[in-house]
């Protein structure tokens, strides 16, 4: 299957254009640069926050026609702030973004008072769609297919194809490699760091962060990776988890190197 990120067919129709203010509640700098680059793009207004409460102060003093809820975020989540509007009859529509790509996730996120749901990392025509069906626009409507596309990666250290992004063509998504590229070497230190202070709880919320921005960032085998390590972790074997850990330095090292070269 393939992703619809790298924009190779996308440049020969002309994408719809939409209009009014979007609220992107979203910690990730990588995934606040992709959404932010893409509603832009698409003719729309953008605010960002980086966490659910200050979503929530904005909100009540601010109009806008939608709002993008990362559902894990420091300080406040996505499920709480969106549950808050709701209790103070703010009927704007909510669209959760979420990494985890879960049975019942879905489900947990509307039953929170979101309107819609998208997987990280985003396919631009499913956002699109989702979009289109919420905002003021100039052409037809387009039915939503919000089905979530999981796509198989072999992850080989050998393979420099793997490590290279797959928005690497597409020259307005740029800045979203260029903020992973700065982002990864910080997260990695992070990552060593907890995996040496054995703080799992830590390591888990590091682990998450590097799935999402690297997904966004279009590096699907390093994404693809860390879920694996990730699913590793759960058990917390203290041996396994330094091995992974230590592989996972590799990977990023390579990524690096290969986009660098
Ligand atoms: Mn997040």
């Amino acid at each position: 299957m393939e992703r619809d990120l790298n924009g190779q067919h996308e440049d020969r129709q002309q994408p719809e254009k939409l209009s009014g203010r979007v609220l992107i509640a979203e910690d990730n700098p990588s995934n606040q640069m992709l959404v932010k680059i893409l509603l832009e793009k698409m003719g729309m207004e953008v605010t960002l926050v980086a966490d659910g409460c200050e979503a929530v102060k904005l909100v009540d003093c601010g109009a806008f026609d939608l709002i993008l809820m990362d559902m894990q975020m420091p300080i406040m989540n996505g499920y709480e702030a969106t549950r808050l509007l709701r209790e103070k009859g703010i009927d704007v529509p909510i669209i959760a973004l979420t990494a985890n790509a879960m049975k019942g996730d879905k489900e947990k996120c509307l039953e929170a008072g979101c309107n819609g749901y998208l997987s990280k990392p985003l396919q631009k025509e499913l956002f699109r769609k989702m979009l289109s069906k919420y905002l003021v626009k100039t052409e037809e409507s387009n039915d939503c297919d919000d089905t979530v596309c999981d796509e198989e990666t072999d992850v080989s250290l050998n393979d420099s194809a793997a490590m290279t992004s797959n928005i690497s063509s597409d020259a307005e998504l740029q800045p979203v490699i260029a903020v992973f590229m700065e982002e990864l070497p910080q997260l990695m230190a992070q990552i060593t760091d907890a995996c040496q202070e054995l703080d799992f709880e830590l390591l888990k919320g590091l682990a998450h962060q590097l799935k999402g921005a690297s997904g966004s960032a279009g590096f699907m085998a390093l994404s693809k990776y860390v879920g694996n390590v990730e699913v590793m972790m759960a058990n917390e074997d203290i041996e396994k988890t330094k091995n992974a850990i230590d592989e996972l330095g590799k990977f990023c090292k390579k990524v690096v190197e290969t986009q660098n070269s």
